[in-house]
């Protein structure tokens, strides 16, 4: 037997490109249009380079306190990660180790499905309806965990808190985690956290990466009973003690104490994304009601690889998933008002000349 077949074999997550094309208009990776809080610029000038000789905080006890007092939570509900990939890897790990498989959607965040194949998991994918809404008795039957991002990906649907909680109660023998990425932008009543003190299996994730406009930061977090967490601290610390490094932690804490910027810039969003979904509507495309910080839009002619390959041309970067069921559209993130102007100018000029 050689070294070779003594590696572990992987087919990697293949992230969004992120060009670097002067004037470009990037709407292919869900970031924010909008820089984070004033206050993570004073943060990151006022840093005191000595600090870096220093190991961070292990149990990253600032963010995580200022996290659980944020959401009115207790801290030994609350474990921080690298970006949520970090923490939804480390919950794969820690929750998904039995043989029965555990479920998702076939339409939905593609890091699911490399992890399970990462770690041996076995998993089923559940189809979400014709349009795109999860059936919760598919998730009903006997299972090994059981994971979905609400608002999905990259559909934007979003499911109601009484779906959601149908699938937590037809699941009490299993892990239930609920990736709320996206939540930030689907109103108030969206996410499922309200539900971590009923069920000590659900676990809700979230991530600075787009509400917060720090996906350069890498901070993720996810909150659950006190039982999750302290399953999750166990692995983590077997793997790695020190996963946050000292300035994330701290521009982290800056960003949760300024909610007046995140609500107001969360609040510009949803309203060019309506705009956007209206703007869209009358150039030809169909879409569902999404509720993330992006658009999952068919035209009703025009090839979507046809128009991501033009608008590619005049620089402006969407996202074309070229994967049978979702290859007629694209997923288009929700940039300034400016950027949306020049987007649903650029199709105009597109869908003219096809
Ligand atoms: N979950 C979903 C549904 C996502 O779309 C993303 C972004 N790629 C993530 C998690 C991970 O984001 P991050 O690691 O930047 O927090």
């Amino acid at each position: 037997m050689s070294w070779e077949d003594k590696v572990r074999k992987a087919e990697p997550y293949v992230p969004g490109e992120q060009p670097n094309v002067k004037g470009m208009i990037k709407l292919n990776t869900n970031e924010n249009p909008y820089p984070p809080s004033p206050k993570v610029n004073e943060c990151i000038k006022g840093m005191d380079y000595d600090r870096m000789r220093l190991y961070p905080k292990a149990d990253i006890m600032p963010l995580r306190k200022a996290l659980a007092d944020y959401h009115g939570i207790d801290v030994a509900k609350v474990f921080v990660g690298v970006g949520s990939d970090d923490v939804i890897d480390m919950a794969f790990v820690t929750f998904f180790y039995s043989d029965i498989p555990v479920l998702f959607p076939d339409v939905t965040y593609s890091f699911y499905k490399v992890w399970a194949e990462l770690y041996r998991i076995p998993y089923v994918l559940k189809p979400l309806d014709k349009d795109f809404h999860i059936r919760p008795e598919d998730y009903a039957q006997k299972n090994g965990g059981v994971i979905f991002p609400n608002p999905n990906a990259p559909t934007g649907v979003l499911e109601s808190r009484e779906t959601v909680e149908k699938i937590i109660k037809a699941n009490p023998d299993s892990v239930v985690m609920v990736d709320e990425a996206y939540v930030d932008f689907a109103g108030e009543n969206a996410s499922v956290l309200p539900l971590i003190d009923k069920y000590e299996n659900l676990l809700v994730i979230r991530t600075f990466s787009k509400s917060r406009a720090m996906a350069g930061a890498r901070i993720g977090y996810c909150m659950g009973s006190e039982k999750l967490i302290k399953c999750l601290e166990a692995v983590k610390f077997s793997i790695n003690s020190y996963t946050m490094n000292t300035p994330a932690i701290d521009m982290g804490v800056a960003s949760v104490a300024d909610d007046a910027y995140f609500r107001e810039h969360v609040g510009k969003i949803v309203k060019t994304r309506e705009r956007m979904k209206e703007e869209l509507k009358a150039l030809g495309f169909t879409m569902p009601d999404g509720k993330g910080n992006f658009v999952f839009a068919k035209h009703e002619n025009v090839p979507a690889k046809e128009i991501y390959l033009a608008l590619r041309e005049r620089n402006i970067f969407v996202r074309f998933f070229d994967t049978p069921g979702i290859n007629d559209r694209l997923r288009i993130t929700v940039g300034t008002d400016e950027e949306a102007d020049k987007l649903i100018s650029a199709l105009k000029e597109i869908l003219e000349g096809a």
